[in-house]
């Protein structure tokens, strides 16, 4: 083997892991995986730096479901434990499969979808989490809802509710009932 161009692999950094992989391994708190079970992921974080439910239609699109539940994490908290030759690549950007952050990443199998990897961090989806406890249900629920403006469903948990981006953009009150009647979304 040559090591003069040799290129690394993102298989060798975290969240990824293989027999080159030499970050330090964590003890994991938690264990997840896709539907058939061929990738395995654990998670040494007690809770995610934060967790959201954005209901953009881009993820009511790619994910199939009325909204999105994600939750940050440095990469160096998730690490596949299995499976990484099961991973298939998304690049919404450049609508194209190749492997190129910001990339959203799925089971080749069963397609479930795992995270979405950006460039320093990753947002990992809790419903491949088990969770068990409420209290440990609890660290993970959303901080936020997100692009709220462009929901199809209400949701009635106190929680704020931003038009757009965290932050960015305006508060929306919870139920559209003041708009009841309307066609408006
Ligand atoms: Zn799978
Ligand atoms: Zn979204």
């Amino acid at each position: 083997m040559e090591h003069t161009h040799v290129e690394v692999s993102h298989l060798q950094r975290p969240p990824y892991s293989s027999e080159d992989s030499n970050y330090p391994i964590a003890q994991p708190l938690y264990t997840g995986a896709c539907f058939c079970g061929a990738v395995v992921f654990t998670v040494s974080r007690q809770a995610p730096l934060d967790a959201r439910f954005c209901h953009c239609t881009t993820c009511q699109t790619l994910h199939a479901a009325p909204f999105q539940w994600a939750a940050i994490f440095e990469k160096t908290d998730v690490r596949f434990v299995q499976g990484t030759a099961e991973l298939v690549y998304w690049s919404s950007r450049k609508k194209s499969g190749e492997y190129s952050l910001p990339c959203k990443v799925s089971c080749r199998r069963c397609r479930t979808p795992l995270m979405d990897e950006g460039r320093r961090m990753l947002m990992l989806f809790p419903s491949l989490i088990k969770l068990g406890t409420a209290e440990r249900r609890e660290k993970f629920y959303p901080s936020c809802h997100m692009f709220y403006g462009q929901r199809v469903v209400d949701v009635k948990d106190g929680k704020p509710k931003f038009s757009g981006r965290k932050g960015e953009s305006k508060l929306l009150p919870e139920t559209s009932e003041s708009s009841m009647g309307t066609t408006e979304r």
